[in-house]
């Protein structure tokens, strides 16, 4: 058994027709951990055959909508296409149980339609809710996954993730600026996951409300900082603002080389990443 990462959403809260929401897959033996569940994710997620009633397991970095879309999808669509109850257990940040309660509440027409159709259908979905800020998580068949704080102020409270198999590591971040907590998952890590701006391109934006994405992301800059103080292998940039043209994805990688040795990729839908 291989550990494989792959972007199933490269994309952000700006609507792309090629650019699913945030949402990443790590895939281990035949299990699938997914990180994020933005826009289209399920849709992504058949590419490569991966479906909500088999996910062990569904983690979320944050509950700002970009990364969180999907959710009611991937909850309802295990649900449906489970034969028998098969609960889905998530990982989030504090606010999570709440935000499972709001979804489910949201659902709750759809829930009473569908019990009432189906016989075989008895109960409304299954989710298991598991609030984390520090530590290790998860600890299953040689699979270690913690998780630690982020700072991506006035969101709070945020979490990235880091994923250990064998003598494989895997950080997923997220949205953060540097910060110790995001050292902490990213430490000697073979593949970083990072969502990313081009500080250089949105602050010559018109609008404020543009310009305001820049305090609250790392920049590519920073983001090869982080992965050069942490010794990692390789830079993964995602979510990446604005989305980069066709083409001129090695204008961003640049940045990022400029302060970090290792290997930089650009992400985009359905990227696969084997950790070296
Ligand atoms: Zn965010
Ligand atoms: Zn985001």
């Amino acid at each position: 058994m291989s550990m494989e990462v792959i972007i199933l959403g490269s994309g952000s809260p700006l609507p792309h027709p090629d650019r699913a929401g945030p949402a990443t897959l790590v895939r281990i033996g035949d299990l699938d951990f997914l990180f994020d569940c933005g826009r289209g994710v399920l849709m992504r997620a058949m590419s490569v055959g991966a479906t909500a009633p088999k996910l062990t397991g569904q983690f979320i970095t944050h509950l700002h909508s970009d990364h969180t879309t999907d959710f009611n999808d991937v909850i309802t669509t295990r649900w449906i296409m489970s034969p028998i109850p098969n609960p889905l257990q998530v990982y989030g940040p504090v606010g999570t149980a709440r935000f499972t309660e709001a979804t489910l509440a949201a659902l709750e027409q759809d829930i009473g339609y569908r019990i009432a159709h189906h016989d075989d259908l008895t109960s409304p979905p299954a989710v298991n809710v598991r609030e984390c800020s520090l530590g290790t998580i998860v600890d299953l068949d040689g699979i270690r996954i913690s998780c630690a704080p982020t700072d991506h102020s006035p969101v709070h409270p945020t979490i990235g993730f880091r994923i250990e198999y064998q003598d494989k590591a895997v950080a997923i971040a997220g949205d953060t600026i540097p910060c110790d907590g995001l050292d902490e998952i990213c430490r000697g890590a073979d593949v970083y996951v990072q969502t990313v701006i081009r500080s250089d391109i949105i602050g010559k934006a018109r609008g404020q409300r543009m310009r305001d994405v820049i305090d609250y992301h790392s920049d590519v800059r920073q983001a090869g900082e982080t992965a050069s103080r942490c010794g990692v292998g390789s830079l993964v940039l995602n979510h990446c603002v604005p989305p980069p043209l066709p083409g001129r994805e090695d204008e961003w990688a640049a940045d990022a080389r400029a302060v970090f040795d290792g290997e930089v990729l650009v992400s985009h839908d359905l990227m696969s990443i084997k950790p070296a």
